[in-house]
């Protein structure tokens, strides 16, 4: 009798080396240490990262709508300055990597990897000279807007909203994308709409990642990406990672589920190949209880993740081993895809 699916997701977990590309998990470090308490990550997230067996967090920097425009440096510099803090007080358990030497160091030792990444350009403002700044405290990857305008782009809302005419990629984000590959930043369009997704198409010369985005044709949202984005991006030999929130893996609540979430990772593998898939899992279920009881109210869905923390991820291994992907192709999208990525653009 072979081995329970289980027991063979598990095994693939304390061996492949996992990554999340999208995890706002600094914006609760921050509240957390404002409020007294220090090693946060190692008390609150470590556990259920190593029940997971998930190796490397892509830390997003995001600045919530009430601070910009003119607190969005001070914040972002602040959520660089709590994980600095925070690493040097777990600094056996945890590391900042910035190259791909330093995540093979963090592996070796055994230690969680964070990579920094921009959720959204607003903390550079109009200045390019900021985007170096940023570099040298370690973000390696760069999402250009969140989901409003800011002075690179605009952003997809979530759901239909009353504006006037959408934008494409400025003249300044032009020169912000050229300067970031450039340096060795990775371009991240998850969030961007859809006239800036068709501009970075032909200004990126690197590959281009969606970090936390899933497939329109599925659910239908425009953070999704549509069949030709999912082809328009595979092509530069980008990845896309699969966002477990309920709104982006199916139009409908009852449906939303890790096998639903599966649905998206075989649409992509049909289209494209299983180079082009990832993990950005974007889990929100612990940060909304900073989401006031109103502003949950005015959405038109509450919002929830298809997987329960990151101890869970292995359901997703699961999934995939009984829809008969291999061990080879569950490792690239665990992890090695991404990992590609990095090795092609960092420095
Ligand atoms: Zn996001």
């Amino acid at each position: 009798m072979g081995l329970s699916l289980e027991t063979r997701a598990k095994s693939l977990h304390r061996d492949v080396q996992v990554i999340d590309a999208h995890y706002d998990l600094l914006i609760d470090v921050e509240i957390q240490r404002s409020l007294g308490r220090r090693r946060v990550i190692e008390t609150d997230y470590l556990d259920t990262f190593k029940e997971g067996g998930v190796k490397t967090i892509v830390a997003a920097i995001f600045i919530d709508n009430d601070f910009l425009p003119e607190m969005g440096l001070r914040k972002a510099l602040n959520q660089i300055s709590v994980l600095y803090d925070e690493i040097s007080e777990s600094s056996d358990k945890i590391m900042l990597c910035k190259s791909m030497h330093d995540l093979i160091i963090a592996r070796k030792e055994e230690k969680v990897a964070f990579i920094l990444s921009l959720e959204g350009a607003e903390p550079i403002g109009n200045d390019l000279s900021l985007l170096r700044i940023f570099y040298e405290l370690g973000v390696r990857l760069l999402g250009l807007v969140w989901s409003r305008r800011n002075y690179v782009g605009d952003g997809s809302t979530f759901s239909p909203i009353r504006e006037g005419k959408k934008g494409g990629i400025t003249e300044f984000g032009v020169r912000v994308i050229e300067a970031a590959e450039e340096m060795g930043m990775i371009i991240d369009v998850s969030h961007l709409n859809d006239e800036g997704f068709a501009d970075v198409m032909k200004i990126a010369r690197k590959p281009v990642i969606a970090s936390h985005s899933n497939c329109r044709s599925i659910a239908d949202s425009m953070r999704n990406l549509t069949d030709q984005q999912i082809k328009d991006l595979a092509h530069t030999n980008g990845v896309i990672g699969m966002n477990a929130n309920n709104f982006f893996t199916a139009n409908k609540d009852e449906d939303a589920h890790v096998e639903y979430l599966l649905h998206h990772v075989d649409h992509i593998v049909k289209l494209v190949g299983v180079e082009h898939v990832g993990l950005g899992l974007d889990l929100c279920d612990d940060f909304l209880k900073y989401i006031s009881q109103a502003s949950l109210e005015h959405m038109p869905r509450k919002p929830f993740d298809v997987v329960h923390g990151h101890k869970s991820v292995p359901k997703l291994t699961e999934g995939l081993l009984k829809r008969g992907y291999s061990d080879k192709e569950i490792e690239l999208i665990l992890g090695l895809n991404f990992e590609r990525v990095y090795r092609e653009v960092w420095k």
